[in-house]
């Protein structure tokens, strides 16, 4: 057993510490369980990667995503909210108190768990992303799609979220150009026609984004697309390929002023594999049915991206991270006859 696993146990432990785990925090630091967050490998979550939120309520001008989650972290610290530097890597959920694991050993026990993992997109690997993701590359339409309009934009991938990315943006962008690698769409056949029947959206089959161009200054201003008659052109680009076949994929440099990912998330579940969590086929979180946080696990709660392959968006995430505190107050309160520490006797169950 490590250091950390014979330290007091904790009434609540966030793991997370995006919009859903912050929210959490301060709900289940007003409640007096001084919450421990463990930040993970993405301190502030996927907002820090965003210049600027325009659907947040309570900003008529907008907030930075970074200023949005650093006074989200003030404000959960105010009552009582503890963070950690740390990535959970395994999760003992069979018996209580519950046990998260960290890579060096180390260990943390909880007798309940508010899981706010967020789920990751999916980048493609273009030359340029790392530098211009936020500051014209997307992976989200939904919030980014308003700062485009009268823009040609890309949309790359082929399957539901890129032609959900498509029809939201064909409502701002002058033109929608899919770049997707096969000569053939993976989305649904409904989707796939409300896509190709929209005036505003275009194919490009057997294509793939190669690089971005643009600045941090300036946004996005153009990329270069390679494609190639058997598809998937980017592999025949790699070395390993042969230079007959390299030679046959063909460059196009092209204006656009955004690009925006639809090739999928994956959320962030992987320390809860061995565990007795259900997740769905996609890895996310299931929660049970209704409107409720909790898991198959009495005391673990799902907030966030993590539980919600649909909506995944910073208000949802906070909505549901409030939840998730509230669930696991009530759920401390029937088990062991208290909600918050201040008042914490020894617990009479579990
Ligand atoms: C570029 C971009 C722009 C966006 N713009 C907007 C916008 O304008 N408006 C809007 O509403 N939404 C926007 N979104 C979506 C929004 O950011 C997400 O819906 C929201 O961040 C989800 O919050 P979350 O807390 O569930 O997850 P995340 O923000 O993904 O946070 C997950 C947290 O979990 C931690 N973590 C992960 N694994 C572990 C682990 N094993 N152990 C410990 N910690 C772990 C991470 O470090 C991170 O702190 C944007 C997203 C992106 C990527």
């Amino acid at each position: 057993m490590s250091e950390d696993s014979n330290a007091a146990v904790r009434d609540v432990v966030i793991v997370g510490s995006g919009v859903a785990g912050l929210s959490a925090a301060v709900y289940a630091a007003r409640a007096d369980l001084e919450p421990l967050v463990l930040e993970g490998p993405e301190p502030g979550g996927q907002l820090t990667l965003t210049t600027d939120v325009e659907n947040y309520l309570g900003f008529p001008e907008g907030v930075g995503g970074m200023e949005l989650i650093q006074r989200g972290k003030e404000q959960a610290e105010r009552f009582g909210a503890e963070f950690r530097h740390g990535t959970v890597e395994g999760a003992g959920l069979e018996d209580r108190p519950f046990e998260l694991e960290f890579a060096n050993g180390d260990a943390v026990r909880t007798r309940a768990l508010i899981v706010a993992t967020g789920a990751s997109a999916r980048w493609v690997g273009a030359d340029g992303e790392d530098e211009l993701m936020g500051y014209g590359v997307s992976t989200c339409a939904t919030c980014d799609g308003a700062f485009h309009r009268g823009d040609d934009v890309l949309v790359i991938g082929g399957g539901d979220s890129a032609m959900e990315e498509a029809l939201f943006l064909a409502k701002f962008a002058d033109s929608v150009t899919v770049v997707h690698r096969r000569n053939e769409l993976r989305a649904s056949e409904v989707m796939a026609r409300r896509a190709r029947d929209h005036e505003k959206i275009a194919f490009r089959w057997n294509a793939e984004l190669l690089e971005i161009h643009g600045s941090r200054d300036d946004g996005v201003t153009g990329a270069t697309l390679v494609s190639h008659p058997d598809g998937h052109p980017t592999g025949k680009l790699e070395a390993s390929a042969a230079p007959r076949v390299a030679n046959e994929v063909e460059r196009e440099a092209v204006d656009v002023g955004g690009i925006f990912y639809g090739v999928g998330h994956v959320p962030n579940t992987g320390f809860l594999e061995n565990t007795p969590v259900e997740l769905a086929d996609s890895g996310h979180l299931e929660t049970l049915e209704g409107m409720t946080t909790e898991t198959a696990v009495p005391g673990v709660f799902g907030a966030g991206d993590v539980m919600d392959p649909d909506y995944r968006q910073a208000v949802t995430s906070a909505g549901t991270g409030s939840m998730a505190a509230l669930d696991a107050e009530a759920w401390l309160e029937s088990q062991f006859g208290y909600s918050g520490s201040r008042t914490l006797a020894e617990p009479t169950a579990q």
